[in-house]
């Protein structure tokens, strides 16, 4: 049997795409979100510059309250891993395909996100490491927490010496280790480094161990203990399925979109941290917001959305 047409399908069903499935329901549009489950807002544990929540509140509650609140309004949500997306150069209908599954839409938004490349380490570890927040991803998010710490970033380039001198900023002792051999330098990153007191130390780096309320890294000059380790690897941009229908790309590898979250082709749009910008939620549920409306009033300008009136209404007009 043939699926109904949809007026819209998410991809990614992180704070981009959850929020802007609560706005498209509430506008009384017929969404689906199709989510593969790894929200980089998951493995939160506790965020803290989030608007709102003086106290924190975990990445994981965060999203279920806004699923509960997408599906109260009618969205729907699966769990699922799209890999494929077509478009209908005729029509104009996207298809996307998945496992147990396809949906069909004039319109689609890609909330997809972004991964951050981990360090060489034990997965369990890793995981362990970033609940206790001695594995940490984002400066801006967390640099808070490590005020007055012992920290270390493992990175290399102009990348790493940016992020270790950001850190600079919360904490006189920061490391830079390089992630795999020697750390070679530019000589302005060099003079950055000195400027800001942070000491380098050669690679190869891999996190070894969990000592009490520390981690411990092993480098080229020995074992050195942090209170907090960020790796500063760079991130890969899933951009894959809007690659498929030709969607641009802007230089960083994330989405080209205009400033309503439209890409560069029709009836395809993205938000979050796929597109270009702060990577954060307040900036993702931003993005998610605008895309929502944008995604409504086009819909609207092909084929307004006019509501039936209300039969009993019409009845007593009629006096029947
Ligand atoms: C450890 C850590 C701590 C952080 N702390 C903070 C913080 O304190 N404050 C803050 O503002 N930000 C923080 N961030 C950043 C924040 O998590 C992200 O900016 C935010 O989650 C981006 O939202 P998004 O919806 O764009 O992407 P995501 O939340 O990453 O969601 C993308 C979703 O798309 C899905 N997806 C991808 N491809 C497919 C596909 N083909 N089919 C189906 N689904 C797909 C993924 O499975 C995922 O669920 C932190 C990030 C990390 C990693």
């Amino acid at each position: 049997m043939d699926e109904p047409i949809l007026d819209c399908f998410i991809i990614g069903g992180g704070p981009a795409g959850l929020t802007a499935a609560i706005y498209l329901a509430r506008f009384h549009l017929d969404i689906l979100v199709v989510d593969g489950g790894k929200s980089r807002a998951s493995s939160i544990p506790c965020t803290r510059n989030h608007a709102g929540y003086p106290d924190g509140i975990a990445g994981a509650e965060l999203l279920q309250a806004m699923r509960d609140q997408a599906c109260k309004y009618g969205a729907k949500i699966e769990t699922e891993f799209v890999t494929k997306l077509e478009r209908d150069e005729h029509t104009g209908l996207f298809t996307a395909t998945w496992g147990s599954g396809s949906a069909t839409a004039p319109t689609v938004l890609l909330a997809t996100g972004v991964s951050n490349r981990r360090p060489p380490m034990d997965e369990e570890l890793h995981d362990d490491a970033l609940a206790r927040g001695l594995i940490r991803y984002c400066p801006i998010c967390d640099g808070y927490e490590v005020t007055d710490k012992k920290v270390g970033v493992i990175g290399s380039d102009s990348h790493g010496v940016a992020e270790a001198v950001f850190i600079r900023t919360y904490t006189a002792d920061v490391t830079l280790i390089a992630p795999d051999k020697a750390m070679r330098l530019k000589s302005d990153d060099n003079a950055k480094l000195k400027e800001a007191g942070i000491e380098c130390v050669d690679g190869p780096a891999q996190a070894v161990a969990i000592t009490g309320d520390c981690i411990v890294v092993d480098t080229a000059e020995g074992h050195y203990t942090f209170d907090s380790v960020y790796p500063a690897l760079g991130s890969d941009t899933h951009t894959q399925l809007g690659e498929m229908v030709g969607a641009k790309l802007a230089e960083d590898g994330c989405f080209l979109c205009d400033s309503h979250q439209r890409t560069s082709v029709r009836g395809l749009y993205a938000a979050g941290d796929v597109v270009h910008g702060l990577d954060q939620i307040s900036h993702a549920m931003g993005e998610g917001g605008v895309a929502a409306t944008t995604i409504r009033n086009d819909l609207c300008a092909t084929e307004p959305r006019w509501r039936e009136p209300v039969q009993g209404l019409v009845d007593a007009e009629d006096g029947t």
